[in-house]
C-alpha cells in the first residue's frame, strides 16, 4: 500500500480531545476540554424541541439560514460597532473550528507563512499544516503574556500572509489591550497581511478588562476575518455553530470554501438558536457575572492550596504550575491525575512551541460544586505525592 498523505504526518490527534477520552476511561471529572456541565438557556432548548416537529430538517442555504444570519448580524453589529450585512458579510460554519480552517483556506496558498502567538490553541498548528502554510511562532511572555513588538515585526518581515489572533486567549486567559491590538494592526497594514481571529470567548471577560475587536481598529475591517462561535456564549459546544464575519470580498470566497468543505451547519440548530441571538444586554451581563463567580471560586481555591497559576482576564482557562508535584513530564502528570484522583487536565506542552513541561491547563466552565470537587482532587494528588516521597 502506498503511504497516506504527507500533510497528516506532521501532527498527532488533538491532545485536548484525547484527555477527554482518558477522563471518560477513568470516570474522571473532566476539566480538560473546555465545555460546560450546566444547561444552555431554556429558550433555545424549548425551541429545539418545537423544531423537532415543525422542521426545518433539510439543508439551509449553504452560508447559513436567513433567519440565523439576520439575528447574528444584528447582534454582532451591536458588539462589533459597525453595520454587518447578513447577506454579504457572514458565512455560518460548523463551529469556529471550521470557521478558522475555512478562513485559512480562503487567505493562504501552500507555502505561505502565518504568524501564531505561542502558547496557542492546538488547532491552529493543524490548520496551518492542513492548508499547506508554514507557521512562524512569536512568544507571549509570562506572567502577562505580552509580545515583544520587535520580535513581532521580525516575524512580519518574513512576509506572512496572515496572523492568527486568539482574543480573549486560550490557554493564557490574556485579553489584548487596545495598544497591543494597535501594534498588531499597524504591522498587518504595513506588511499587508490578513488577521484571522478566534474570538469565541468575546463575551467571557473579567472586569476591568474589555474585549476589543481588532476589526474595529482603523483600516482593519477589510483585512480581518473575524471567526467566532455560539458554543461558549450560549453553552452549546455540541451544536457546532460558528461563523466568519468579514468584508463582502473576503466572504464571497469564504462562502465557496465553506460550501465545498461542509455544505452547511445543522439547519434545525441554526433555527433553534435564533431566540438566543435576540437576547438583550442582560443576558451577556449575567453570563459575565456567572463566569466571574466561577473564576473567583477556582482561583481562590488554588490560592488556598498555594498552587501557582495564571490569572485569566478573559476566557475560562487556568495554567497551573505543577512543579511541586515533582513530575518530569506534564503528560504523565495528567495521566496520573486522571487515574489516581479522577481529574482530567490538558498537558501544558500541547499549547507551547517552546519546551515546557511544568504546566497543565484546567478550565472552570463548570458548576460550583464541580469546581470545589476538582480543588479537593488537586489536594488529594498532593497528598499522594507526599506519601510517595516519604521513605
Ligand atoms: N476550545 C475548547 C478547548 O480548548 C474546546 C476545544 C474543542 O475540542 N473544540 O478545550
Amino acid at each position: 500500500m502506498r503511504p497516506l498523505s504527507d500533510r497528516t504526518k506532521g501532527f498527532t490527534d488533538s491532545v485536548i480531545r484525547r484527555m477527554t477520552r482518558i477522563s471518560m476511561q477513568y470516570n474522571a471529572l473532566n476539566l480538560s476540554q473546555g465545555f460546560p456541565d450546566f444547561d444552555p438557556p431554556k429558550e433555545i432548548t424549548d425551541r429545539l424541541a418545537a423544531i423537532a416537529g415543525t422542521g426545518p430538517h433539510q439543508y439551509s442555504v449553504t452560508w447559513g439560514a436567513q433567519n440565523f444570519r439576520e439575528a447574528l448580524a444584528e447582534k454582532q453589529s451591536r458588539y462589533m460597532g459597525r453595520s454587518i450585512d447578513p447577506n454579504t458579510e457572514i458565512v455560518t460554519t460548523c463551529g469556529s473550528t471550521e470557521a478558522m480552517m475555512a478562513a485559512m483556506m480562503t487567505v493562504t496558498n501552500p507555502g505561505d507563512k502565518v504568524i501564531i502567538f505561542s502558547p496557542f490553541y492546538e488547532n491552529y498548528g493543524a490548520d496551518v499544516i492542513l492548508s499547506g502554510a508554514e507557521p512562524v511562532y512569536v512568544p507571549l511572555c509570562p506572567p502577562e503574556f505580552r509580545f515583544d513588538p520587535n520580535e513581532l515585526e521580525a516575524a512580519f518581515k518574513q512576509n506572512p500572509k496572515a496572523l492568527i489572533l486568539c482574543n480573549p486567549s486560550n490557554p493564557t486567559g490574556k485579553v489584548f489591550t487596545r495598544e497591543e491590538l494597535r501594534i498588531i494592526a499597524d504591522l498587518a497594514k504595513k506588511y499587508d497581511a490578513y488577521v484571522i481571529t478566534d474570538e469565541v470567548y468575546e463575551h467571557i471577560i473579567y472586569a476591568p478588562n474589555e474585549h476589543i475587536y481588532i476589526s474595529s481598529l482603523p483600516g482593519m475591517e477589510e483585512r480581518t476575518l473575524s471567526c467566532s462561535s455560539l458554543s461558549k456564549t450560549y453553552s452549546i459546544t455540541g451544536w457546532r455553530l460558528g461563523y466568519i464575519i468579514a468584508s463582502p470580498e473576503i466572504i464571497d470566497t469564504a462562502k465557496k470554501v465553506h460550501d465545498f468543505l461542509t455544505v452547511g451547519a445543522a439547519a434545525p440548530l441554526q433555527e433553534a438558536v435564533v431566540p438566543a441571538l435576540r437576547f438583550g444586554e442582560d443576558y451577556y451581563r449575567h453570563l459575565q457575572e456567572e463566569y466571574t463567580e466561577r473564576r473567583d471560586i477556582f482561583v481562590n481555591g488554588l490560592d488556598d492550596l498555594k498552587l501557582p497559576h495564571t490569572n485569566p482576564e478573559g476566557a475560562y482557562y487556568i495554567l497551573l504550575d505543577i512543579s511541586e508535584y515533582g513530575y518530569e513530564s506534564d503528560v504523565s502528570f495528567c495521566e496520573d491525575l486522571a487515574r489516581k484522583v479522577g481529574l482530567g487536565a490538558v498537558p501544558g506542552s500541547s499549547f507551547f512551541r517552546e519546551p515546557v513541561s511544568h504546566l497543565i491547563r484546567l478550565h472552570f466552565a463548570k458548576k460550583k460544586e464541580t469546581l470545589l470537587d476538582a480543588l479537593n482532587r488537586l489536594e488529594a494528588m498532593r497528598l499522594k505525592m507526599k506519601n510517595r516521597m516519604q521513605p
